[in-house]
């Protein structure tokens, strides 16, 4: 008789706490994916990065600052 405790042998739940999912930036004109950094620079007083990005499909710049 498999008399299984709960929350053992079940590694799903604490792995699953390990996974944080980005969303991949995109380009706030056509949306695109496909981006060039050309310049990164970080905020030394909350460690943030500000990202000077080129979109590569419509050439749009923006910034993408990393948190
Ligand atoms: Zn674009």
């Amino acid at each position: 008789m498999a008399n299984r405790e709960p929350g053992r042998s079940t590694p799903t739940h604490d792995t699953a706490s390990r996974y944080v999912f980005a969303e991949r930036p995109k380009c706030p004109a056509c949306h695109a994916t496909r981006l060039r950094a050309y310049r990164t620079t970080r905020n030394d007083d909350d460690g943030t990065l500000t990202r000077y990005t080129r979109c590569l499909i419509c050439g749009q710049k923006f910034l993408l600052i990393l948190e």
